[in-house]
């Protein structure tokens, strides 16, 4: 029987159009055993993170609805922590993603990686090529999953939202499938109780960027050969986005032979 559960869920809090409580109230009629928020953390690089007065509100509504779906669906307060944001408190949350956002450049600009294909170009601009740019994109990823506590590491291919056809790099390419792979195998071989579980996130292919989830179907392999979790997520940013390919990914990926987990079990529910 396919758990329905989602653990990359944003509001009107941060960057998402609907309240907790309506995302709460759509993923209770869609039957979800459990429902993780991740508001994103705030970040000065970048607009849409909470500030302590929006997180303040963010916990005491998520809390207050943990508290009245208890005993119909379980509701966790996450955080997906952006690699450039300010560590939250210890124990604030019962989980944290990791995510890259942000990529500084060599003259100190900091650029979105996911706002726009003109913040992309510009980037890739100020690095002097892609190679510079795709390598300073999975340093960033290789140095969050080193330094930070993170449980789930979020959207590990980003970097690909605005390069569908291979607009601005080939992913085919053996110096970009040496630095996703590399970074991805080293953070797979921590061993399976401290290395994250990696989401398999429907978030670009919910909003027509792709037509694969984060990350590439390439890079199952290297999770399934490492034995890593994986955990399929939406990262919807609407009510009505919150199931968008959720069991279809995770009997995809349950097929390629990955251990797919959900929040529940990560958390020891
Ligand atoms: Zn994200
Ligand atoms: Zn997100």
């Amino acid at each position: 029987m396919q758990v329905k559960s989602n653990a990359h869920t944003h509001t009107s809090l941060c960057d998402g159009l609907d309240t907790p409580a309506a995302m709460a109230q759509a993923a209770y009629r869609l039957g979800f055993k459990s429902l993780g928020f991740s508001g994103h953390s705030f970040c000065p690089a970048d607009g849409y993170g909470m500030t302590a007065e929006r997180l303040a509100q963010y916990c005491r509504e998520v809390l207050a609805l943990k508290h009245e779906y208890q005993g119909r669906m379980a509701v966790y307060l996450g955080l997906e922590l952006d690699s450039m944001s300010v560590m939250p408190a210890a124990g604030q949350f019962e989980y944290l993603i990791g995510s890259v956002h942000n990529l500084q450049t060599p003259v100190g600009r900091v650029y979105p990686i996911d706002a726009a294909p003109a913040d992309t170009a510009a980037a890739i601009a100020e690095f002097g090529g892609v190679a510079a740019y795709v390598q300073a994109y999975f340093a960033a990823v290789d140095e969050m999953l080193n330094s930070r506590p993170v449980d789930i590491c979020g959207h590990f291919d980003l970097i690909c939202k605005y390069n569908a056809g291979g607009r601005f790099f080939a992913e085919d390419s053996p110096e970009y499938k040496k630095s996703a792979a590399g970074v991805l195998r080293r953070h797979c071989r921590k061993g399976a109780m401290i290395s994250p579980v990696f989401e398999i996130n429907t978030g670009g292919m919910c909003r027509g960027y792709l037509r694969r989830p984060y990350p590439d179907y390439w890079l199952w392999e290297i999770l399934r050969d490492e034995k890593a979790w994986v955990m399929v997520n939406s990262d919807a940013h609407a009510a009505a986005d919150l199931a968008f390919q959720l069991a279809e990914q995770r009997a995809a990926a349950e097929k390629f032979g990955l251990k797919v987990v959900t929040i529940d079990e990560i958390l020891g529910y």
